[in-house]
């Protein structure tokens, strides 16, 4: 008998499954707003002019490729610190952060998680109810059991801020809580600074262990202003956790560029820290590939290719903001009966738009508009050509 005849089938990933019901749909008026993707006014995945100038340069210099350290080259991990915490932050003067170079954001997860199993196997993980679909099976992988906290609140279409403080504030100490510090995906509900600060508080008389993910840096109000949940747990003298990832903010999904960032409590520590992360990652694939990382490094630590991706990274920002405020004057205009004005308060690429299993299902059979069951829509997958479409057929199935 063959070794994989009791090898059941795997639960289909919804938001693949919806990809490959998009591209086997032949109807030329599609649009795919399932994906976590920004695409450019021609509905394209921008390659932007900074990364472009840096490939350009590395390629004329035609370095050698040997390994890389096991965490990643020095120059990119001080260049996410400075970004993360500001440059010259305490945290990283004081020699607090450990940093490793990770395969995106998920990769920083994943090492994380690792490396809190070794320290704590009995912790539980809670995540944001709902929150990105990865997190969940991500810890379960590696060997936590996963909760939720409670965060969305269908009814405001915001945070129920007062049931998540609640919630934190009846954990265990040592739970790990995963937080998402900005631009929340699915819903795009962010929490405020001054809620930042309650779960700070939170998270310090509990004795939790944060594990900020941070994968939209940029995308909501700025690189700054969304570090204020970063920046919030940098200044509050507690241990915690940070994966970041360049996948979005510098459109290198593929190259898989993020990093794992651990705050300790000294030099000393940090040294032990690293040694036992980079045994995490010497057993998982080595150490990361040289490409996305050295691009990123090249734009971060250059003043010129710097200011050339804020601006373009700011023209993503701006676009999205523009698509969603052009999408709520849309609908009323079609003679939408919702009022959809919650969506330019939401953040980053998604909005939870409250659409049901069945007017989803709606606007994919009748319009050939794929959107999450949940009610999840990517507003960077609009643009001009494609959005009267999407508000004409939105306002239709939700009359
Ligand atoms: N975390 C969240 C909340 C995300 O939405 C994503 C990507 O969609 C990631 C992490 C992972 O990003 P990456 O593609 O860099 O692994």
């Amino acid at each position: 008998a063959s070794i994989f005849a009791k090898v059941e089938m795997a639960p289909r990933d919804p938001i693949l499954g919806l990809n490959e019901g998009f591209a086997a749909d032949t109807r030329a008026e599609k649009v795919n707003l399932g994906v976590g993707v920004y695409y450019d006014d021609n509905g394209k995945i921008p390659l932007l002019a900074a990364v472009r100038q840096a490939e350009k340069a590395r390629l004329e210099a035609a370095p050698a490729r040997g390994y890389q350290p096991i965490e990643g080259p020095a120059a990119y991990n001080a260049a996410v610190q400075n970004l993360l915490f500001g440059a010259g932050h305490d945290l990283i003067a004081a020699g607090k952060v450990v940093t490793a170079e990770a395969l995106g954001g998920t990769g920083a997860l994943k090492i994380g998680a690792d490396f809190l199993k070794q320290l704590n196997p009995d912790a539980t993980v809670y995540i944001s109810d709902p929150s990105w679909e990865n997190h969940r099976a991500l810890f379960q992988n590696a060997g936590f059991k996963v909760e939720n906290y409670p965060y969305y609140d269908a009814a405001t279409r915001g945070v129920d801020f007062a049931a998540m403080k609640a919630s934190l504030l009846g954990l265990p100490a040592g739970a790990i809580v995963v937080l998402h510090a900005c631009c929340h995906n699915p819903t795009g509900a962010d929490l405020s600074e001054s809620q930042w600060g309650d779960v700070v508080e939170a998270c310090r008389e509990r004795g939790l262990v944060p594990f900020l993910d941070i994968a939209y840096q940029g995308f909501a109000d700025g690189i700054e202003p969304d570090a204020v949940a970063v920046r919030l747990f940098g200044n509050s003298g507690l241990q915690f956790f940070v994966s970041s990832s360049f996948s979005k903010s510098f459109s290198l999904y593929g190259e898989r560029v993020g990093a794992l960032s651990i705050i300790t409590d000294g030099k000393d520590e940090s040294a032990r820290v690293l040694s036992q992360l980079k045994r995490v990652i010497r057993t998982n694939y080595s150490n990361p590939p040289i490409h996305g990382g050295a691009i990123v490094a090249a734009v971060l630590n250059s003043p010129e290719l710097r200011k050339m991706w804020e601006d373009e990274l700011a023209g993503m920002r701006d676009r999205i903001r523009e698509m969603r405020s052009s999408l709520v004057d849309k609908l009323a205009a079609e003679g939408a009966t919702q009022d959809f004005s919650f969506v330019t308060a939401q953040r980053g690429m998604f909005s939870y738009t409250g659409l049901t299993v069945a007017q989803v299902d709606a606007l994919r059979d009748d319009y050939g508009i794929y959107a999450v069951s949940t009610g999840r829509i990517c507003l960077a997958a609009l643009n001009t050509r494609n959005i009267d479409y999407v508000a004409k057929a939105i306002a239709a199935v939700t009359r």
